[in-house]
């Protein structure tokens, strides 16, 4: 294992930080999921956070949105949910500390004169920044004197030499020199004495520290946030977490995942029958891999599991391949499990169940052929609705051969012990008794019993059924 971090360094700790602006997409939950295995790899604890600081943006009900889909998809949470809004006096206990230690300091410089600087330095060809005007030494040379009614911010006081360095578990060795980093806003205006709202880039460096977060696993839209936060815990006495970036996960067509590729949204597929297991396993394999396999389960990701393996390229998202990755989940499901999942989806459907299969008899049934449960319950409409069979494809499925062999079948339903084998060799006699090859005698059967010749074995079919049910359908057969 070359994870960057040996087991006698401590716990391993890690953290999803989602902010609650919407429903989670499957970009965020590919990020949740790798944080997730990675502590249960190593026997840590996985930490939620919700980042709720953007108050316009942010609601209670996409946070709670946010744990129904965790625990949805089986991602427990060990601490947590925090919720940032409640650690306000928090951080700005930690904004107090780093000013009075001369780490941090007020500034007045207005938007207007800020953005008249960088104007200047774009100008120039300078790339722009802050530059440091309102540093005490600055104030102290130039005697400069805040501007009567101004409410200053609070800046921290970034390193001026040297660089910042660390070893991402995912994109490698990253090196950013402090000269591209400007004194970073840590707490909005307010009036000296006090301390504004904390920003962001600060909340989640205490938050990591005070959750001691051992890895900070998130997606690379962040990276540029990394140098700062690194600058913050060292100014805060901490080294730093091990950090590794995702890469962005694209569509098939090489764009970033939106809309446009199709459904994004967790809720979008469960509404559309996909399995948590699924998911989880299509999406343990954009950026990541264990040797060759595709199809694995919940448990053995977590085994297997280790940043090294992670792909510093983006992942492209296949909607195909998630499809039939489910169909192959399904296929696997405990029947008691697939019974469970496929009932809500029966239900929806508005079919009578009471009068039918049972969800469980009807996923054993169908559990080869349809790969979401929605489609399932949609090819499940013959177990609980009588079909209208076609009379035409019936004549053309039925000559004079096949009549009474029907008819014998239909009889011997009455009497046959109700089970696969015993159904499977009722219809296997019949085809000898009348010389029939195999579809000569399946084919009107499946017609009859379905409404169609695209159906599972005839066995199957009938002991799904019923026997009350199925013979009453060959009853109906039109005369000849
Ligand atoms: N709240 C941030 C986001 O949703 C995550 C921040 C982090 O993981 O450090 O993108």
């Amino acid at each position: 294992m070359t994870d960057l971090i040996a087991p006698s360094a401590g716990a391993v700790r890690t953290r999803f930080a989602p902010s609650p602006t919407g429903t989670l997409h499957l970009g965020n939950i590919r990020t949740a999921l790798f944080a997730w295995a990675f502590a249960r790899h190593h026997h840590g604890q996985f930490v939620l956070r919700i980042e709720d600081t953007d108050l316009e943006r942010s609601s209670g009900a996409s946070a709670d949105g946010i744990l129904r889909d965790l625990a949805w998809l089986g991602l427990d949470v060990d601490e947590g949910p925090y919720y940032q809004m409640q650690r306000m006096a928090r951080y700005r206990e930690v904004v107090a500390k780093l000013l009075a230690e001369g780490r941090a300091y007020h500034c007045y410089m207005s938007v207007e004169e800020l953005d008249q600087l960088r104007e200047a330095q774009r100008a120039r060809g300078d790339k722009p920044r802050y530059d440091g005007h309102w540093r005490p030494e600055n104030v102290a040379a130039h005697g400069l004197v805040p501007p009567p009614g101004r409410l200053p911010v609070i800046r921290f006081r970034n390193p001026d030499e040297g660089s910042v360095v660390w070893h991402d578990a995912v994109k490698g060795r990253i090196e950013i020199t402090n000269g591209e980093l400007d004194d970073l806003v840590i707490a909005r205006q307010a009036p000296v004495g006090e301390v504004g709202v904390p920003t962001y880039n600060f909340c989640v460096v205490v938050d990591d520290i005070d959750m001691r977060i051992s890895h900070v696993i998130r997606g690379d839209g962040h990276v540029m946030n990394t140098p700062r936060q690194i600058n913050i815990f060292r100014a805060l006495g901490q080294e730093p977490p091990v950090f590794g970036h995702l890469p962005t996960v694209l569509g098939n067509d090489g764009e970033k995942l939106s809309k446009r590729h199709g459904a994004t949204g967790l809720d979008e597929y469960a509404a559309a029958g996909y399995v948590p297991e699924a998911i989880i396993n299509g999406l343990a394999r954009l950026g990541w891999a264990h040797g060759n396999d595709e199809i694995f389960t919940p448990a053995q990701l977590v085994e297997w599991f280790g940043l090294d393996a992670l792909t510093p390229s983006p992942a492209r998202f296949d909607a195909e391949k998630f499809e039939w990755l489910n169909g192959e989940h399904i296929k696997r499901l405990p029947i008691e499990r697939l019974g469970e999942r496929l009932k809500p989806f029966l239900e929806a459907a508005d079919y009578a169940l009471e009068g039918g299969p049972s969800p469980e008899a009807v996923g054993e049934l169908l559990r080869d052929r349809a790969p979401t449960l929605k489609k399932m319950a949609e090819a499940a409409r013959y177990c609980y609705v009588r079909p209208i069979v076609d009379a035409a494809r019936l004549a053309e499925l039925v000559g004079a051969a096949q009549q009474p062999a029907l008819d014998w079948v239909s009889e011997s339903l009455a009497q046959v012990t109700w089970e696969r084998p015993a159904l499977a060799a009722l219809l296997k006699e019949a085809q000898t008794r009348f010389a029939l090859k195999p579809p000569q005698l399946l084919m009107p059967l499946r017609l009859l019993l379905t409404g169609t010749t695209q159906a599972p074995g005839v066995d199957a079919l009938l002991f799904t059924l019923g026997r009350e049910e199925a013979r009453a359908r060959l009853a109906a057969r039109p005369a000849a």
